[in-house]
């Protein structure tokens, strides 16, 4: 495999000083390009990644945050697909980004909505997961065991649940990261230290598999780069470049809760739709105190919006299914802020649609260009995989084997050695490793005192001057909305983010005094 270069190239944005001609041009730069680009580089390929807007732009930044065992598709019988999505669990949670995940215990209350018959169906449910645990060989300290819970550990782990007609818990657990678009971040800077070329703000015009035709959105210059192979991880809008591609999105939307909505809220809580027997809706607390309820399903059409925007009727449906479980009701004023992602649903030509949401699609044009769809954050290497495999195999390409599998990402170390860095736990989960290397350029960039550094934006906003300046050092981060809605998501909230501005703004300028792009 590949060594990382010791001089590691970093993420920058527009054509300048790019090469004529590559290997593998990968378009868009989500979980599923990036994951492309550290594929095609560790294996020896020279590789060029492009985004029209910015790491994580795309749907990648609308998760769940979940890093999911594949539970669900066990109840629809696709076995295959939920082995992988184990898999994927264990090598994202145990080799390559222990730094970005952490077990997060999973809640479903028995109550009285739930009857006997539902509830020992998602015991047995519980108990098939954790054999897939098993299957995919992730270690029981990483993941423990389900079990059932009683009704005083139930409200000792999520206090504010009604109480009345409350018979116990099941308790279960899964992967959760520290934040989708920062795994995107990480992805794509472990691509670069290993040789890729990463851009943004970089738009692909149009695409044959072995030309591509791109503009520089800052300068306007349009510029064509030939390739051995070209890969569109363009996502929902992979229809736009490649004709045959035809993709109906539908909307998922999550709402933003200040943790002290709901106190003390510590596992996911799976909150039942009244009336249904097999729609739920997650009460998921976040890292930063935040707490997001999602998610729902709307079907969307005409052209796809650069950024979706979520309903007042899908909050309001998410508002009611949380009042229907948890004793104090939400109002619409709980609602500190609201995002929506799309799913993309393949359009079979026949007016129905198939869904790729699970399960992804490596699918080659008639020109040649390779597109990869649908999957999911935890399945990002394995989607990959699939597609160089099929470019190396289209354009037989000279490449190593995959070797993402045993490849950490930057900053990336077993969980006992990150519990013992002394550098400060906020950035050591961001960051991991490279914590020291974050506050070490913060200081030497700035000559600021780590005091002013590391202060936060506030007692409710934790963003750090020295994770801002190191987003526009190391992450390739151009401008305030970088900054805010991607390298930190402080931009869920919009008052939070207008409060971060200023430190944004500063971050800025401290960085572009030296900086050259
Ligand atoms: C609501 C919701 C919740 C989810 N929750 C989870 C979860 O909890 N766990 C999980 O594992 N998965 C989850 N998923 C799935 C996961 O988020 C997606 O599978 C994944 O983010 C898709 O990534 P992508 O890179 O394929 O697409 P995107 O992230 O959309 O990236 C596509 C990129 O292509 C760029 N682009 C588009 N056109 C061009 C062009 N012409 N030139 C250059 N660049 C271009 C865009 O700017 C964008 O950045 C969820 C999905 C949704 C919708």
């Amino acid at each position: 495999m590949t060594q990382p270069e010791t001089q590691p190239r970093l993420i920058g944005h527009g054509i300048a000083d790019l090469p004529d001609h590559v290997d593998v041009l990968v378009i868009g730069l989500g979980i599923t390009g990036a994951g492309v680009a550290l594929d095609a580089t560790t294996r020896g390929l020279t590789t060029l990644a492009v985004d029209a807007h910015d790491l994580a732009f795309g749907t990648s930044r609308w998760s769940s945050k979940l890093v999911h065992g594949g539970l669900r598709y066990l109840a629809t019988g696709q076995v295959g697909v939920a082995h992988e999505s184990a898999f994927e669990r264990g090598v994202l949670m145990e080799v390559t980004a222990p730094h970005l995940t952490h077990a997060m215990p999973m809640l479903v209350p028995l109550m009285s909505s739930v009857s006997p018959v539902v509830g020992a169906l998602a015991r047995a449910g519980f108990l098939a997961g954790d054999l897939l645990r098993r299957s995919a060989r992730t270690s029981p300290e990483t993941l423990p065991k389900p079990r059932r819970i009683s009704a005083t550990e139930t409200l000792q782990i999520a206090p504010g649940l009604r109480t009345e007609g409350l018979r116990g818990g099941l308790l279960s657990w899964d992967g959760q990261l520290e934040d989708d678009a920062r795994l995107v971040v990480n992805v794509a800077r472990t691509a670069a230290a290993y040789g890729a070329h990463v851009r943004t703000r970089v738009r692909v015009l149009n695409a044959t598999g072995t030309r591509v035709e791109l503009r520089d959105e800052i300068t306007q210059e349009v510029r064509t780069i030939t390739a051995k192979a070209v890969i569109n991880a363009t996502g929902v809008w992979a229809g736009d470049l490649v004709d045959e591609i035809t993709l109906r999105p539908s909307r998922g939307t999550h709402l933003v809760l200040r943790a002290g909505t709901l106190p003390d809220l510590r596992a996911t809580v799976t909150a039942p739709v009244p009336g249904s027997t097999s729609r739920f809706v997650m009460v998921i607390p976040q890292p930063d105190k935040t707490i997001y309820v999602g998610l729902t399903d709307e079907p969307v059409e005409g052209e796809i919006p650069d950024v979706p925007t979520p309903s007042e009727a899908e909050i309001g449906f998410l508002l009611d299914v949380v009042s229907a479980a948890f004793a104090r009701p939400l109002r619409r004023s709980d609602v500190a802020g609201a995002f929506a992602g799309l799913r993309p649903l393949v359009d079979a030509g026949d007016g129905s649609t198939a869904d790729i949401s699970r399960k992804h699609a490596v699918l080659t044009s008639r020109t040649g260009v390779i597109t990869i769809v649908g999957g999911k954050l935890t399945t990002y290497r394995r989607m990959a995989q699939d597609a160089v495999d099929a470019a190396v195999a289209r354009a037989d390409l000279d490449a190593g084997p995959c070797a993402t599998a045993t490849t950490p990402l930057l900053g990336a170390a077993p969980r006992a050695d990150l519990a013992r860095l002394e550098e400060p736990t906020r950035l050591v989960r961001r960051f991991g490793t490279d914590a020291a290397l974050v506050l070490d350029t913060a200081r030497a960039v700035t000559g600021l005192s780590d005091d002013e550094l590391l202060a936060p934006v506030s007692d409710d906003i934790a963003v750090t001057l020295a994770e801002l300046v190191f987003g526009v050092t190391h992450e390739g981060a151009v401008d305030v909305d970088d900054l805010l809605d991607r390298r930190t998501r402080v931009g869920l909230i919009a008052t939070d983010r207008e409060a971060a501005l200023p430190m944004a703004r500063r971050a800025l300028d401290l960085t572009t005094r030296g900086a050259s792009h």
